[in-house]
């Protein structure tokens, strides 16, 4: 049985790790169109900053280490072109030049997702960087020593603003243009206001409602245009979301859906026989929604990799599904979220309703206690859960984890009264924030 893998990093080797696991002599060729395998970029970010010394530290597993287990791990392999009615997979070793043809018994696309990059003028100027991988991170750290002092960040979600702090840490100015009309648009408006005022805290300019359309320069970036004003720079990053990576199955049956995210089932089975996807370039089926949506982390790609690769070896697992949590540095502040926004629930049209409080991380007489901001989601008629916000300093990542267990559950408001949760001054008060919230809903 011939297993083959597109995408060497979280979704492809968490399966491929699986099948060598549970899989018997199994054969598992992974294609990996760069050179470094399974690495964290989820700590970008905190190596740009100068938190983490190098980005070597990121590297989970080497490719060395993988082809110890048996594992034909190519490099420098980018797959072009599936065919599954051949049962093969097409593309170039980008170093030699040589095509290449891998036959398969089950694939797995596990190609992850890209940076958008906005289409407007002076894009491709030096000093223009999207952030995704350890090339684009090393070449963000190099550009640095060029007499960077003003960073202009385009789009104001969770690798803007953790780039936000990085650039920060380093003394740049920092300026974010975002064109809607809040920073991290997973939280609602009323809590993003917390966000705002971090941010203005810190000295980190930010514009809202704004569009980029030219960025100017002789060679280097040096100003950004939007439809507003003109900003002078020396750094742009442009962090305006993903899109997955599926040019590879054009022309194929392969379906695709939300965003252009592969469809999968439970068993991370795309619509075609014996391929599978996972990670950033699949959807998810979204628990407190009831139907698929595209919420690509690094979470999930490596339980949907896991995953994929049991059912490819016949050993059946599904996958449950995502709440939508997410918890975010930003600054002195924590974010965190999980289930549906309030504005969410109102596209969905559910009858809801919020409660939202503020509180403290901890007992109110215990030294460094610091405010905790929560806002529950709930039904109306019913009272279950659908989503909570939370933003504070300290202990939001602690609850945003307990809710999301609630709502993986399908826990009610009231449910999370009666839940017995840990208590000592220095960690919480006797009703926890968020029990002190449902109590008020
Ligand atoms: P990827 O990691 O993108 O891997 C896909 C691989 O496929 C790549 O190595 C790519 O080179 C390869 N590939 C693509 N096309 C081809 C082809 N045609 N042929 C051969 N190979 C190909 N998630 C969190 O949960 N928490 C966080 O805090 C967080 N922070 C993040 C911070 C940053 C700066 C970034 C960029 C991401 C962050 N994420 C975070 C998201 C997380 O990193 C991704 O969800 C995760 O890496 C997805 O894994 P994946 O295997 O699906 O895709």
């Amino acid at each position: 049985m011939r297993y083959v893998i597109i995408g060497g990093d979280a979704a492809g080797m968490s399966a491929a790790m699986q099948i060598v696991r549970k899989g018997q002599n199994a054969d598992i060729v992974t294609l990996e169109k760069g050179d470094i395998y399974s690495y964290g970029q989820c700590g970008l970010p905190y190596t740009i900053g100068g938190l983490i010394s190098s980005t070597d530290k990121l590297i989970a597993r080497t490719v060395e280490a993988f082809r110890e287990q048996g594992i034909d791990a190519k490099t420098n392999h980018e797959v072009a072109r599936v065919d599954p009615v051949k049962k093969a997979v097409y593309g170039t070793d980008t170093l030699s030049g040589k095509s290449f043809e891998y036959r398969y018994d089950k694939l797995l696309l596990a190609t992850g997702a890209s940076p958008g990059v906005p289409n407007i003028r002076g894009i491709d100027l030096t000093g223009v960087h999207t952030l995704k991988t350890i090339a684009d991170a090393k070449q963000i750290m190099e550009d640095l020593n060029h007499d960077v002092e003003q960073v202009t960040i385009v789009g104001g979600g969770y690798i803007g603003l953790e780039m936000a702090e990085a650039f920060k840490l380093l003394g740049k100015q920092v300026r974010i243009i975002e064109h809607g009309d809040h920073l991290a648009k997973i939280f609602d408006a009323d809590m993003a206001t917390l966000i705002h005022e971090e941010a203005d805290k810190q000295g980190i300019t930010v514009h809202t409602n704004e569009k980029v359309e030219v960025l100017k320069g002789e060679e280097r970036v040096e100003v950004v245009q939007t439809d507003k004003a003109s900003y002078p720079c020396d750094l742009v990053l442009i962090s305006v979301g993903i899109r997955p990576n599926t040019k590879l199955i054009e022309g194929t049956e392969i379906a695709t859906g939300i965003k252009g995210a592969i469809r999968v089932n439970r068993y991370m089975e795309t619509n075609v026989r014996d391929v599978y996807a996972a990670g950033d370039c699949a959807e998810q089926y979204h628990i407190v929604k009831e139907k698929d949506d595209y919420i690509p982390l690094g979470s999930t790609a490596n339980k949907q990799g896991r995953i994929a690769g049991l059912n490819m070896i016949g050993l059946a697992k599904t996958f449950k599904g995502v709440t939508g949590t997410s918890v975010i540095k930003f600054m002195d502040l924590t974010l965190g979220r999980t289930g549906i926004s309030e504005k969410e629930a109102q596209a969905l049209n559910l009858p809801y309703a919020t409660v939202r409080i503020g509180s403290l991380d901890i007992a109110g007489y215990y030294p460094d206690n610091d405010p905790l901001h929560v806002k529950l989601i709930f039904r109306k008629d019913d009272e279950r859960l659908l989503g909570g916000q939370l933003i504070g300093k300290n202990g939001v990542d602690k609850r945003v984890d307990v809710l999301a267990t609630a709502l993986y559950h399908g826990m009610r408001l009231h449910e999370l009264e009666d839940l017995d949760l840990g208590y000592a001054p220095p960690f919480n008060s006797t009703w926890d924030p968020l029990q002190q919230a449902a109590r008020r809903g």
